[in-house]
């Protein structure tokens, strides 16, 4: 049930009747973040995950691992939008050797992604990767326990990543459908396989294609295991639908203090996935950076043209990493007050007119043409 954090007493004083009415105010409103779980620390590199430590976001690259030039260039483009953890695809040796070289020029921990080749692997630790994700039943006993002797020498944490689409074949049976139990059944297990052989540097990951599935599966194994959790929707599609699907699945877990590192999978660009990321923590207040852009959706009573100002804000803005709201609004009726509570305000007020506004107080009435001019200067 709701806890009551206020009783509000409101008197009404009638002619000849004293009323007394209470109310009972739910604490904070309908809907509160709830206290983030604590999980085990791990420690990816130089960036430390679990605890108390930031959720951290994540993307990954899609050029040919073995493409250096083209690959660090792609990590750098991460890094600038601000990717704090990059995985990389393994397929084949030519790509593990590549790890090294890729790692030397980057600022931000390297994973290796690597599917049933044990010895790649093994190769990626060799080359100083910062983390392996890896599904450990996929590879022979004797293989596994050499990865795990090597990463733990090196202190090298293993994700393990469940995906619906390639789990065990003895867990599915007979069944069609991969079920969010199903899933969480095949993350104890391999996590049963790695703390056999006393490895518990560990973070795991149950990504579905769609949201239900997936929340349902992390809620489930958070109840279970104190290893951190990253989250995802697998293959959760093209830029617009796969960042609300992303959204969602990944809001609800955060509101439920689930996650402590997330990936926006999107066949897109992936510096796109790493801006969805940073939106949805940012709309959380979970972290912060860069510009908050707050803008009305405008209507008749627009004053100015807020669609075409918010995306030239939005574009002059992009680089900027010290958080910041703006608001630009159409008209007065909720823009002085959005003004008010941004750092920087655009408002309309008469045709083609608009206030600027800066830490709550308008600073001057100036043209619309004039608009990006001045904003830049107070920026
Ligand atoms: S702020 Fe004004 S212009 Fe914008 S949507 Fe609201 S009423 Fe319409």
């Amino acid at each position: 049930m709701q806890k009551l954090k206020k009783l509000r007493i409101i008197y009404s004083e009638g002619d000849e009747n004293f009323v007394l009415i209470f109310v009972f105010v739910p604490q904070g409103g309908a809907q509160r973040m709830a206290k983030r779980k604590k999980t085990k620390i791990v420690k990816i590199g130089k960036v430390k995950i679990g605890g108390n430590y930031p959720i951290i976001i994540q993307s990954m690259t899609n050029t040919d691992t073995f493409n250096v030039k083209k690959t660090v260039k792609q990590i750098k483009e991460l890094e600038k939008a601000g990717c704090e953890i990059v995985r990389i695809g393994v397929p084949d040796l030519k790509s593990a050797k590549a790890l090294s070289k890729i790692k030397k020029q980057i600022n931000i921990p390297l994973v290796a992604d690597i599917h049933f080749s044990a010895d790649l692997a093994l190769e990626a630790i060799n080359q100083g990767v910062d983390k392996l994700r890896i599904n450990p039943g996929n590879f022979p006993k004797g293989k596994l326990k050499e990865i795990v002797r090597i990463a733990k020498i090196k202190k090298i944490p293993i994700r393990i990543g469940i995906n619906s689409g390639s789990l065990e074949k003895d867990l599915l049976g007979r069944h069609k459908r991969v079920t969010a139990e199903m899933m969480v059944k095949s993350a104890l297990r391999n996590v049963r396989l790695l703390e056999k052989l006393g490895f518990r540097n560990l973070v795991i990951s149950l990504k579905a294609p769609d949201v239900l599935r997936t929340v349902k599966a992390y809620k489930l194994l958070s109840r279970k295991t104190n290893h951190p959790l990253h989250l995802g929707v697998t293959e959760a599609g093209a830029e617009f639908s796969g960042t609300i699907k992303s959204s969602i699945a990944l809001g609800s877990l955060l509101l439920d203090g689930i996650g402590d590192t997330i990936r926006v999978s999107l066949s897109a660009d992936p510096v796109e996935e790493v801006r969805a990321g940073w939106e949805i923590l940012k709309s959380l207040g979970l972290r912060e950076r860069g510009i908050k852009i707050v803008s009305c959706p405008t209507c008749a009573r627009s004053q100015i043209d807020v669609i075409n100002l918010a995306k030239d804000i939005e574009k002059e803005t992009s680089q900027i990493k010290k958080p910041l709201t703006i608001a630009v609004m159409g008209c007065v009726v909720n823009g002085l007050g959005e003004g008010r509570e941004a750092d920087l305000g655009i408002v309309g007020v008469a045709k083609k007119m608009a206030l600027i506004m800066k830490n709550g107080k308008i600073q001057k009435k100036i043209k619309e043409k004039e608009i990006l001019k001045e904003f830049k200067k107070l920026l």
